[in-house]
């Protein structure tokens, strides 16, 4: 187990985009919305201020729906890196676990949420 005091880092498959957290996520969600079950993600939620990204080359993004949120991805690997919330005030941003040593992913309990239909977890 990592040491709680320790930062956890999440990066791309070139490297070119880092993201240095607090702490292993305990707890990670599985979307099956129409872009999450297409982008293969996993995602672990931080407050914003808890979080550093690197960014060695610009990510590209998209937004969709209601466009609240910029799903980045690395723009040499093409990774999804992680979500980060377009207005100000909005406190957490989502990163995609898979990014982690899949060790931590493993260890984190993984919450399936139905965006698809009912918007719940289940
Ligand atoms: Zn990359």
């Amino acid at each position: 187990m990592p040491n709680a005091a320790e930062d956890v880092l999440a990066t791309c498959h070139c490297g070119a985009v880092s993201i240095r957290l607090p702490k292993a996520p305990a707890e990670i969600t599985h979307c099956n919305c129409s872009l999450c079950r297409r982008y293969g993600v996993l995602w672990a939620y931080y407050a914003i201020a808890e979080v550093m990204i690197e960014t060695k080359i610009p990510t590209d993004t998209y937004a969709w729906g209601g466009k609240n949120v910029d799903f980045h991805r690395c723009s040499g690997c093409g990774c999804v890196t992680h979500w980060y919330p377009r207005k100000a005030g909005r406190e957490n941003l989502g990163i995609n676990a898979r990014l982690l040593d899949p060790k931590l992913l493993a260890a984190a309990n993984v919450r399936y949420k139905d965006s698809a239909d009912t918007g719940l977890f289940h």
